[in-house]
């Protein structure tokens, strides 16, 4: 079983914000059990806040905006897809102003922070939306979908006319170490004349090639160049890891992407959430095996669940790389 965590300590990350170029800081605080996950403003008058959930997702072109009745504020998601991949369920974010700090463009310094502060399991069960069929969304040329999988996978292909990027396709299986790993170093991306569009416009002051990977109409003007050849597709699975925080609960199952973007996942989010048929709240180990979803099963999964079929009768528990098929 799986317990609820929270981090041991408050940690604080300073850097600046992407749209204002001001300085931006950021404080995590544990949270008791069943808090769930909110953004505070503590420079503001009563110290407004808002629950990071699908409900509050805003705007969604370029950046997740999560917005309230007293504040908005825009790109939670590389903070909170470090959240997702330590499994953090209950935390305050607070910040001393509008903006999130943009770091490097990546979730390293979330997830360095995070895990300085250390993390600790708390009294409850954490409960899972344990998907049982499949929940699909379209728009035009883009889609996403889940379907049934005993653990967190995702799989991204993006598509850009570019010739730096092209065709790019990612499968992960997440946890601590794929996130470390593969994914928590990639950096947002931009094209030179967005970045001349938004800045025309006010935003984006920020910006620089410390903290995005910038491409002009042919390639790569950072001098340092790519993190990793294929760190875009990267960049978009942190991305969606971080909007998936929005389901307000920790996912069990396969998301698949094709070309999409914040606006995308939060409809798929909204669309799991209306579809109380299509899941289950659990608790790993109050699951019978003749509830596992059958198709594919991870190895992180099934220890804790108490239901591996391999490791009472062997000693040993196999290694199932990308949901290996056990039938
Ligand atoms: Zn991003």
């Amino acid at each position: 079983m799986f317990l609820q965590r929270t981090i041991r300590k408050p940690v604080r990350i300073d850097g600046i914000g992407l749209h204002t170029g001001a300085p931006a800081s950021l404080t995590f605080r544990p949270a008791p059990a069943n808090t769930g996950i909110y953004v505070v403003r503590s420079d503001l008058p009563g110290a407004p806040h808002i629950h990071v959930s699908a409900e509050h997702v805003r705007a969604t072109q370029l950046a997740t905006v999560l917005g309230g009745a007293a504040f908005s504020v825009s790109t939670v998601e590389h903070c909170l897809s470090s959240l997702a991949a330590l499994r953090i369920d209950n935390l305050l974010i607070e910040l001393s102003g509008p903006e999130i700090p943009i770091g490097d463009g990546s979730a390293a310094v979330f997830m360095e922070g995070l895990l300085a502060a250390g993390l600790i399991d708390q009294d409850e069960p954490r409960k899972y939306a344990y998907i049982t069929q499949p929940i699909f969304y379209g728009d035009g040329d883009k889609h996403a979908y889940v379907v049934p999988y005993n653990g967190l996978r995702i799989t991204v292909t993006i598509d850009f006319a570019h010739p730096s990027i092209g065709r790019q396709q990612l499968d992960l299986d997440i946890n601590e170490t794929t996130f470390a790993r593969d994914l928590a170093r990639a950096r947002t991306f931009g094209f030179l004349k967005d970045v001349e569009a938004m800045r025309a416009k006010g935003l984006a002051r920020g910006g620089s090639l410390e903290n995005a990977v910038v491409l002009d109409h042919d390639s790569v003007i950072n001098p340092e160049g790519l993190r990793f050849a294929d760190e875009f597709v990267r960049h978009k699975m942190l991305d969606a890891l971080g909007d998936l925080v929005t389901l307000g609960m920790p996912l069990m199952g396969h998301v698949v992407l094709y070309k999409a973007g914040h606006d995308v996942m939060n409809r798929l989010v909204r669309k799991i959430l209306e579809s109380s048929d299509a899941y289950r709240r659990v608790e790993l180990g109050a699951l019978a095996p003749e509830d596992l979803a059958s198709t594919s099963y991870n190895e992180e999964f099934l220890i804790a669940s108490g239901n591996s079929p391999f490791a009472s009768a062997t000693g040993l528990t196999p290694t199932f790389r990308n949901g290996g098929n056990l039938r």
